[in-house]
């Protein structure tokens, strides 16, 4: 059994992040779904119930947050998990021994983690590849590859990967699709509409938005796909508690508003390092002469909240000591919050991969991630100047 409100209204994006897929609450009419802080229910004999059994397999907190999701991915189905990688777990799971899948190379590290470490001992088989030059996909593709795994822009080298442009060539081959969508958020795009059979967050990040809790999801418009996902969700039993589930909801509904100023935010930082005499490269897709622009352009509404830079002549060391210097900016994994944080992929998110490997997509020690997050913008660029200087 598959519980979900397709709202026939058809909403503008803004809206539906506040009324996307909710129905009001029946008892007292609350305005916000409760917290059904519960893991079973009464049933009036056996299996006479309300449509709720037992929390693993649905409970309607949860159900409020996945139509949600759905609906801000111009999906049908929408499932949340207990984290992103929870999340991506579920999908690996729709793959048999043998199964071949290719990935970008510069991913999540977690996500690099939980398919070399874990699912190639079950007979999945992985190749990391720059999927930014679609020649290299039409190269790896065999009659074994079954899942193309995407995330743009890549984390945290700011590539960006032309969603239509590998849909269609998966699509042409019967091989799936899936988006991390997590860096860019729905806000900015929405892959199912640029042909992706899957989309999935760590709403950790954007979605939530405040660094309060874990949370994955996914979404999909495939019958048979949200049906398997479906039965993976209750089977192997990932899925985030009532509370974590409210707290997204409440998030997704100022996602619209925080994102546009993390975009503003982000274009203002990147182009004042852009022109800083200590910086040498800066990483951000905005940029015309960005050999990413046209795409991101044309598959992005804005350039999002994330940035990497290297400073001149740095190393390990002096990336540290820079980072050290900064006050606004917190130094933490993660990103997406309201907060800015600062982060050394080499060592904290990205040390899962092997340094040879990092190197190969231009990872360098020297690299110093931005999650810009919503503050004034002097405040961020003075932060960062007298780091700098
Ligand atoms: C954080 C992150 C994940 C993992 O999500 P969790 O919620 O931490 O499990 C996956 N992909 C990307 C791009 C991420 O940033």
């Amino acid at each position: 059994m598959y519980i979900n409100i397709i709202v026939k209204k058809k909403l503008k994006f803004n809206s539906k992040t506040i009324h996307g897929g909710q129905i009001f609450e029946k008892g007292y009419g609350a305005v916000m779904p409760p917290i059904y802080q519960t893991s079973t229910y009464k049933q009036e004999s056996p299996g006479v119930h309300m449509g709720f059994e037992y929390s693993r397999t649905h409970n309607p907190t949860r159900e409020a947050l996945q139509n949600s999701l759905a609906s801000i991915e111009n999906g049908k189905y929408g499932l949340a998990f207990s984290s992103g990688l929870a999340a991506i777990d579920a999908i690996m799971k729709l793959l048999k021994p043998g199964d071949e899948i290719i990935s970008t190379y510069d991913l999540y590290g977690g996500s690099y983690r939980l398919f070399q470490k874990i699912f190639s001992r079950f007979g999945l088989k992985f190749h990391f590849e720059d999927l930014s030059r679609v020649e290299n996909l039409k190269n790896k593709i065999n009659s074994k590859t079954k899942l193309i795994w995407i995330e743009t822009p890549t984390n945290p080298m700011m590539n960006i990967i032309d969603i239509q442009t590998v849909c269609k060539l998966a699509k042409s081959k019967n091989i799936l699709t899936a988006v991390d969508n997590t860096f860019a958020s729905p806000y900015i795009q929405q892959p199912l509409d640029l042909g992706a059979d899957v989309v999935m967050h760590s709403a950790t990040k954007y979605l939530a938005g405040h660094s309060d809790l874990i949370l994955g999801s996914i979404v999909t418009n495939n019958d048979e796909i949200a049906e398997k996902l479906s039965f993976i969700q209750n089977a192997s039993g990932a899925v985030p508690g009532p509370m974590d589930c409210f707290l997204t909801l409440r998030g997704i509904k100022t996602l619209h508003i925080r994102m546009q100023r993390h975009c503003e935010n982000c274009r203002e930082i990147a182009e004042f390092l852009q022109k800083h005499k200590k910086i040498d490269k800066v990483y951000w897709p905005g940029f015309k002469n960005s050999r990413f622009f046209n795409v991101a352009k044309k598959q992005m509404k804005d350039f999002g909240g994330m940035l990497s830079f290297i400073p001149k002549g740095a190393n390990y060391q002096t990336a540290e000591k820079i980072i050290k210097k900064m006050n606004v900016f917190t130094l933490a994994e993660s990103l997406g919050g309201v907060e800015s944080l600062v982060g050394h992929p080499a060592s904290m998110t990205h040390a899962s991969i092997p340094k040879k490997e990092r190197e190969r997509s231009g990872l360098l020690d020297s690299l110093i991630r931005l999650s810009v997050g919503i503050e004034d913008i002097d405040d961020l660029i003075d932060d960062l100047d007298g780091a700098l200087n």
